[in-house]
């Protein structure tokens, strides 16, 4: 089998497994979207589900979250972990939307990735789910599962994206990183995997490896 007729087989398996797989946080507003997405990081989606009603119940648009002290800000989000970073991040993230932007959200990758704590992985979960562009999104269970799989043997985000996105089609891209990222919480787990009970066995290099010893 080819990488890409594996990637294809890898498409449809999960697609048939984690057919409703979506992205858990909660929001109302592409900006609300992407202040959640930087208080992921280092931390859960349900904690920052715990967090936003109230930071977005008191913080109601772009002007507003500009114009915050970060450290009120910070009590907000406190669980999310990173608490000082990410409160100074949102707050001049706003304030370059507003005055290098003109208010409007980039939608481009080149842009994205010069607000502060928004890297590659952000942009393009971003993207996908305001814009429908298609991207990779690479984070830890990414990284792990499709080099289990055998499509490369990199801890290189960048690289995995360029490898991924020639492999997988473009109209099927955000889907198959938020179903990758549910068989890793669910089977595929950096610690014992639950090969005997895994859809993508059949696929999978590392598990035809273990099976050969
Ligand atoms: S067979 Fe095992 S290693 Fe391969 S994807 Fe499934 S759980 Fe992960």
């Amino acid at each position: 089998m080819t990488d890409m007729e594996r990637a294809q087989s890898a498409v449809k398996i999960l697609k048939e497994q984690y057919p409703n797989a979506s992205c858990s946080l909660i929001y109302n507003t592409p900006l609300e979207f992407l202040i959640s997405i930087r208080l992921s990081a280092q931390c859960t989606d349900a904690r920052v589900n715990s967090v936003t009603p109230s930071l977005f119940a008191d913080f109601k648009n772009l002007e507003e979250f500009s114009n915050a002290e970060p450290e009120k800000i910070e009590k907000y989000i406190y669980p999310c972990g990173f608490y000082k970073i990410k409160s100074c991040d949102i707050v001049n993230m706003c304030k370059i939307i507003k005055n290098r932007f003109r208010g409007k959200i980039p939608d481009n990758l080149t842009d994205l990735i010069t607000l502060p704590g928004i890297g590659r992985k952000t942009a393009n979960l971003f993207l996908g789910e305001i814009f429908n562009k298609p991207g990779i999104v690479v984070d830890t269970h990414f990284i792990r599962i499709t080099k289990r799989l055998g499509f490369h043997c990199s801890k290189n985000a960048l690289k995995i994206e360029k490898i991924m996105e020639n492999l997988i089609p473009p109209l099927e891209m955000l889907k198959f990183c938020h179903r990758v990222i549910d068989h890793g919480r669910k089977v595929c787990t950096a610690r014992n995997p639950k090969c005997y009970e895994c859809c993508l066995k059949k696929i999978c290099s590392y598990y035809i490896d273990k099976s050969k010893e």
